[in-house]
């Protein structure tokens, strides 16, 4: 995907699900997915459960506004293969939300 500016529309989404997570939407941050299974799991959970839902996608995702440390790996978007610099954006088909760069999901990949 190109990675072009954060537009309007970007901003908008990227401030609803900051307030959603300041205000202590609960997600599932554990366990992290390490393994392919894991992934897989979480992935079709994303299809099958959370569909266009922000909140189901968020929650199964386990997104927090914070970076997680796993394994004493620090796991934040900016490091993360899904991360679009300029666009600040998750490019992860199943998740596809602008995020901030020191946010964290358990999909995180390096
Ligand atoms: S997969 Fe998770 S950690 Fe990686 S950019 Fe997307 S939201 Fe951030």
């Amino acid at each position: 995907m190109e990675d072009k500016a954060s537009s309007p529309e970007d901003d908008a989404l990227r401030d609803k699900i900051r307030t959603l997570l300041a205000n202590g939407l609960e997600t599932e941050v554990w366990p992290r997915a390490e393994t392919s299974e894991m992934v897989n799991q979480i992935v079709n959970r994303l299809q099958t459960e959370a569909g266009d839902d922000l909140k189901k996608t968020l929650k199964i995702g386990g997104f927090t506004d914070h970076t997680i440390t796993a394994d004493d790996m620090e796991q934040p978007c900016e490091t993360c293969m899904y991360y679009l610099v300029h666009r600040k954006f998750c490019e992860l088909p199943e998740l596809d939300v602008p995020v901030e760069p020191e946010w964290s999901c358990r999909l995180w990949r390096i």
